[in-house]
This record gives C-alpha cells, structure tokens and sequence, in this order.
C-alpha cells in the first residue's frame, strides 16, 4: 500500500490574471516541493478528466452548459470577481474533479492507503449553479457523491481546513444525509457564511469558526474539542480533506496564525481517527494557500504525513 499523487499538465494551463494569487506558480512551488528525494516512493498518477455525468452529481446540465460555453478562445474572461477562464481552464477544471474521483477509486479499491489530490482550479467554493472564489466545480463535493452514489459507501465526511468557509461543498452536500462535512474558517473573512447556525438538512453540517489571529494552539483546541469527536462518533467509511493552506500565518488573504507544523498535526490527527474507522482512508484535494514557500511546505509535510500513514 501506498500513497497515490494525483495531478496533470493540464491544470497549469488555468492561467489567471496577472497578479491574480491563484496562480500557475502555486503548482510549480509544490511540484518543487515534492521533488525532493523524500518523495521518492510517492506514486505519481494523471488525473484523468471528469466527464459530464460525473458533474452531474452536483450540479445542473444547464450550469454545465453555462461553463463549457464560456471558455475563451484566447485571454481571459471573467465570470465575477474573483473567478476567471482562459482558453485551458475547461480541462483543468476537469482534471481537478477527474482526479479527485479517481483519488476516492483507489483508496476504495484498495489499491492506494490514502491520497493526494494537487490540481486547480480549487473547488470548495462552487455552488450547483454558481462559480464562486476561484472555483469552478465542486470537485471534493463531486467525489463525495461519487462514494455515496456509485461506490456504495454509507458514511463519507469532508472535512474543510482551508481558511475559507466552504460555501460550495455546504450548498452540495446540505441535503446528502450519508455525508458529514466539517468545515473550520476564519470569520470574519469572505465569503462570509460558516456560521455554527448552519447546520444542514440532515444535522450533516458542523461549522467552526476561528477568530481571527488565531494560531496552533487554538485550531489544536477547536479541533480537538469539535471535529474529531463528531468525526469519531460518525464513524467515517472514507475521510476526504478540503486541503487549503491559507491558514498559515504567512497567507497573504487572511489572517489566522497557524505554522507548517499544525498542518502537519492535523493531517496525523485526521489519520488516526480515519486507522480507527475505516483502514485509514484519506483522500486529500488541494484548495487554496497563495504564499508559494509557505505553500511548498506546508504541502509537503501534509503529504509526509500521508506517506508515513499509507505505509
Ligand atoms: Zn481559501
């Protein structure tokens, strides 16, 4: 058994405005970063590309249709704020959702322990019929559906590190009773929701919202208190983690304090729990973290984690 990396050229042709931090620079700094001689037993897989039925799980034919139309024959087009296409992002996008659902095949099958999932476009914050912060479908959403729906499996949970709340994975899976998704972000910090109130249709939303400022001991305290016991109580089949770095102190969009190391801790944390429930399956995507060394790293030890775990 082993750890399975899964990634694509594709996805380094989503390019972004310039100075946009949702860059191609961010997959370079982890490539670098996993290039080192540590991660010589990581095994290395093309995510494949999602198809439509696979989209389908969560959102309707007619954004599907929305999205494919807007792809731009050359440039840049922009579908809000945030949120952008160039003529590659299509198939980055289904690379990311293509290579989450293969990541969840393998863990399932038993062929990988755990994995990783380094593509982007991100996704947790894609609605069904809405992109939202960078995000175009919602790739670890999809995956959960995909476990429950075709694979059988009864109890998923989703949890959500990144330092934004994941709007999207909420709306997705708000009314999907075999799914748990804990979600932990900064607030106040965009997009605004997250709030404890919000608990799902089925009870199977649990939000914790951090102050901001707050650092290791804190998120250690929140997560020892909240997200492991509903998580041990649950009883996961499969554990996927929303994996964005952008809590790390040195983020540039937000405002929490934690180090390398607390990644590192929370990645062994969710481990134990998912050796204890289901044979240690973990399935990890990346989202966000726009500091490139402090993404690099903080990558790298997550995945460390993972390949100590996965044997
Ligand atoms: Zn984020």
């Amino acid at each position: 058994m082993s750890t399975y990396y899964y990634s694509h050229p594709d996805c380094l042709d989503h390019v972004t405005p310039y100075g946009h931090p949702e860059q191609v620079a961010r997959l370079k700094a982890i490539a670098t970063a996993l290039s080192d001689a540590s991660f010589e037993s990581l095994i290395r897989c093309e995510a494949p590309l999602a198809d439509e039925d696979d989209l389908l799980l969560c959102h309707p034919q007619s954004y599907i249709d929305r999205i494919t139309g807007a792809v731009p024959l050359s440039g840049s087009v922009p579908l809000d704020a945030d949120t952008h296409m160039s003529p590659g992002s299509l198939k980055a996008a289904l690379r990311a959702v293509g290579g989450t659902i293969a990541a969840v095949d393998s863990v399932v099958d038993g062929s990988a322990a755990n994995a990783f999932v380094g593509c982007r476009p991100p996704g947790h914050h894609a609605e069904a019929e809405t992109p939202m912060g960078f995000c175009l479908f919602g790739n670890v959403a999809i995956a959960a559906k995909h476990a429950v729906q075709r694979r059988g499996l009864s109890r998923v949970a989703v949890v959500d590190f990144d330092v934004h709340h994941g709007n999207g994975t909420q709306d997705l899976l708000w009314e999907e009773a075999r799914t748990l998704f804990i979600t932990s972000q900064q607030m106040p910090l965009w997009p605004g929701t997250g709030d404890p109130s919000e608990r799902g249709a089925h009870d199977n939303v649990i939000n914790i919202p951090l102050a901001p400022g707050t650092g290791g001991v804190e998120m250690r305290r929140a997560y020892e208190g909240r997200v492991f016991p509903a998580l041990e109580e649950f009883r996961p089949e499969l554990i996927l983690v929303s994996a964005g770095f952008d809590a790390h102190r040195d983020d540039p969009l937000a405002s929490l304090n934690w180090e390398t190391e607390d990644f590192a801790w929370l990645t062994r944390r969710l481990c134990d729990i998912a050796a204890d429930c289901c044979d240690g399956r973990v399935v990890s995507t990346l989202e966000g973290g726009y500091d490139l060394t402090a993404l690099g790293q903080s990558v790298a030890a997550h995945v460390k984690v993972l390949m100590e775990r996965g044997g």
